[in-house]
């Protein structure tokens, strides 16, 4: 896959990234405003995953499974933007 092609592919996905980007900001203020912090341990792979995602796009890594390098459907990247294996790899 060539760098056009991953952009065209994960273009449509930002909006829903931005929006996962946003929550966990704003998760992230409640938090600090709270005198004990909330457990967020369940959270955090996908926390960091979502974190890291705008980064993983500007070096083409997005969207590719971290198993065996295919692109991850982008179906399921629309569910859950934190997907980073393929439905081989799911289960
Ligand atoms: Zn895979």
């Amino acid at each position: 896959m060539d760098a056009l092609e991953q952009s065209a592919r994960v273009a449509p996905l930002r909006p829903r990234l931005e929006q996962e980007l946003t929550e966990i900001e704003t998760l992230d203020a409640e938090n600090a405003s709270w005198s004990v912090p909330v457990e967020l341990d369940q959270q955090s792979d996908g926390r960091v995953i979502i974190q890291q995602a705008p980064k993983r796009i500007e070096q083409g890594e997005f969207g590719l499974c971290i198993e065996c390098g295919e692109p991850i459907a982008a179906g399921g990247l629309n569910v859950d933007p934190a997907f980073t294996v393929c439905v081989k790899f799911a289960e």
